[in-house]
């Protein structure tokens, strides 16, 4: 529908008499003049597709093309809001965006041009101070500088582990070999999770900011974004982004004039969620079957073409051109010291709005639900979320006043991963939930290892046969012990993480797995 809005909107404007239209990233807010542009996701997917007037700050929601004659002539022409665009809650009427409070309680600096720029175009990005990182690198601080400054913030990988950033970036910088690569992991693969899609469809230039700052740090000269290829508006607006830098001087060789050149590619990965493993994605952009290998040789030591590697994820570069021109003390001034800065998050399942989100770091999961989330769906109570996607395990109602970060959730059994919080209400079966993710990661298992190649498959079939109405009580015993062997045996963390929803559900809802096994007899 956003296309037909869109083009719809271009014929209202070009039919305007007396005033300058302006398409694209010319858009002025003077008098006399109209302008539309396209922009990235707002986040609010639940309410999309939505439409933001300026300078008024408006949000319309649900808008359908059918709508644009009106909004043309009576908000546009007039200044006049039209109620029943407007998003509403608990009875009350929101006509500015950043008044509902969905976007209230966030703090959308990862996120901040998603929904606000065209991606389309360098000079939206510029026009917001993009690049302006890179600038201040590139000819006020030494590529040590760079390190300290990410070291100092204290930032963490976004991508799931929560690696210290600056450490990873000081190892590869510190490797005698001096062919270094940059690589960044847009494979995201958790079912639910569409985080960094958003930011590499809404915000391209602001992970390639985050990349060349990587490759000016650690003295390399290539890097490589590896994205899924069932992403193609990602790949196509990365293609754009990449060119256009290009043009500007600011990809390629002697960038600004000066020493540093660097060079980006992009890798299409054909959707296997293992290559999301840092070597099997290396392995992947060589060519060759996308399998994790024994460890060590680290990435950071022995890479991508067995070179060393700086391998981070889209979220944890958007984040670096903001730390380098806001500093680190500005980064770490949000959320909590050993975990600082914000987290995006993809709101799915059973809550009223879901849609993408980014909190401080240290947000409560009630928050996050109630407050941003608006509460459960329809009549349903909450009963658990599964957060961190297949690898990540299950929160429920004891649980609601838990901080989403890194170390928080560790101490819960839990982990945030890169960033699916999948709510479920009381009509889902958990033992169904718990054969759904052993399912995905049973079809995504490489194969490469016995304990994650057979022994998902045993567990699936064990966990099929519950749901079936025809496990045995014993089927119970049976699972747990799989569970151990092949979390404490498997290669790679897919397998080392499969079974976790498994056993944080047996944990948490054990007679409901019960009630399966006996309810047969
Ligand atoms: Fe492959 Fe699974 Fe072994 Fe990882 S744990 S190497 S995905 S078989």
């Amino acid at each position: 529908g956003s296309g037909e809005i869109y083009d719809r909107m271009c014929e209202l404007v070009k039919e305007y008499p007396d005033v300058e239209i302006h398409f694209g990233p010319e858009i002025a807010h003077g008098d006399g003049e109209i302008g539309i542009k396209k922009s990235g996701c707002h986040g609010f997917c639940e309410m999309g597709p939505l439409m933001r007037i300026e300078p008024h700050g408006i949000l319309y929601t649900k808008v359908q093309p059918e709508d644009c004659d009106e909004i043309f002539h009576r908000t546009i022409e007039k200044g006049e809001p039209i109620r029943h665009l407007l998003f509403k809650r608990d009875g009350i009427e929101y006509q500015k965006q950043e008044d509902i409070p969905f976007y209230k309680k966030q703090t959308r600096n990862v996120l901040k041009n998603c929904g606000h720029i065209d991606a389309e175009h360098i000079e939206e990005y510029l026009s917001v101070g993009g690049y302006e990182a890179l600038e201040k690198a590139l000819f006020e601080m030494k590529p040590e500088d760079v390190i300290r400054e990410i070291t100092e913030s204290n930032l963490r990988g976004r991508g799931g582990g929560g690696f210290p950033t600056g450490y990873k970036w000081s190892q590869v910088a510190g490797q005698p070999e001096k062919v270094r690569y940059v690589v960044c992991n847009g494979d995201e693969g958790d079912p639910g999770a569409f985080m960094d899609r958003s930011i590499m469809e809404g915000d391209p230039h602001k992970m390639i900011e985050g990349i060349m700052l990587a490759a000016y740090a650690v003295g390399a000269e290539e890097g490589y974004i590896y994205v899924r290829a069932e992403y193609p508006l990602a790949i196509s607006r990365l293609k754009r982004a990449i060119e256009q830098a290009e043009e500007s001087g600011l990809l390629g060789d002697h960038i600004l004039g000066t020493d540093f050149s660097f060079h980006l590619h992009i890798n299409k990965g054909a959707g296997a969620f293992v290559c999301g493993e840092g070597s099997a994605l290396t392995a992947s952009i060589e060519g060759n079957r996308g399998m994790p290998r024994v460890k060590p040789p680290r990435t950071v030591e022995q890479g991508l073409f067995g070179k060393p590697t700086v391998l981070n994820n889209v979220e944890t570069f958007a984040n670096v051109p903001m730390i380098i021109g806001e500093g680190a003390q500005w980064f770490k001034g949000i959320g909590p010291e050993k975990s600082p800065g914000t987290k995006a998050f993809a709101l799915t399942g059973s809550v009223k709005h879901t849609g993408l989100i980014e909190v401080p770091m240290g947000t409560t999961l009630k928050e996050v639900i109630y407050d941003i989330g608006g509460g459960i769906k329809g009549d349903g109570k909450f009963k658990a979320v599964q957060i961190g996607g297949p690898s990540g395990g299950c929160l429920i109602t004891p649980h609601l006043d838990v901080k989403l970060d890194f170390d928080s959730l560790k101490k819960m059994g839990a982990m945030i991963g890169s960033g699916g919080l999948v709510v479920m209400d009381d009509s889902t079966c958990m033992v169904e939930v718990a054969r759904f993710f052993m399912n995905f990661t049973q079809n995504e298992s490489c194969g490469k290892c016995v304990p994650c190649r057979e022994g998902t498959k045993r567990m699936l079939e064990i966990l099929e046969r519950i749901v079936g109405g025809k496990g045995e009580p014993e089927d119970l015993d049976l699972l747990e012990e799989l569970a151990t062997t092949i979390t404490e045996t498997a290669l790679c963390g897919l397998g080392k993480s499969a079974a976790l929803p498994v056993m944080s559900t047996l944990k948490l809802f054990r007679d409901e797995y019960v009630e399966h096994v006996v309810d047969k007899k």
